[in-house]
């Protein structure tokens, strides 16, 4: 999958605003085509694991807290130089920093409750596509 795919997450507060839809539609309209779909919800620990790498970080606390409080949309999906394609459409971490036209910059709420996540490398995409989905669902299609 290296170069072609990307792992999103809708968070928890785009998922809980109805933006599922609104947000999915961005995405395809960019030309990315989903691979593989799942609602489901993290629980304190997955959150952990997930963001171990800013395990040290002030914002770690506040950002697994969130991510594990409400139910999340995560989907692998596909295009051409997709890492690089995908961060760009989200858009900066803070949305207030976002350029105009961004999934964050149009979704975010706030700097923790951005409203979705990318991958910012292949070999991460391939991490967390593991983290998320079976070999089966994430090689059927
Ligand atoms: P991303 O790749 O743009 O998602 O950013 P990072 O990997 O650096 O951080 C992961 C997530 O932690 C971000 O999407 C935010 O939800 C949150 N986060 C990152 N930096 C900060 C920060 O400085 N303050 C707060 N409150 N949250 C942050």
């Amino acid at each position: 999958m290296t170069g072609k795919r990307t792992l999103t997450i809708i968070k928890p507060g785009a998922v809980e605003r109805n933006l599922i839809g609104p947000i999915i539609t961005k995405i395809n309209d960019a030309g990315f085509v989903i691979k593989a779909l799942k609602y489901t919800k993290l629980k304190k620990e997955q959150a952990r694991a997930f963001y171990a790498v800013h395990k040290d970080k002030p914002f770690y606390n506040d950002l697994v807290k969130f991510m594990s409080s409400a139910p999340i949309v995560v989907a692998i999906i596909e295009k051409e130089n997709a890492v690089e394609d995908f961060r760009k459409l989200i858009g900066a971490t803070d949305p207030l920093e976002a350029e105009e036209g961004t999934i964050r910059k149009i979704f975010a709420e706030s700097k923790t409750h951005n409203a979705i996540h990318g991958s910012d490398s292949d070999e991460n995409a391939i991490k967390e596509s593991d983290f998320f989905f079976s070999r089966i669902e994430r090689f059927s299609f």
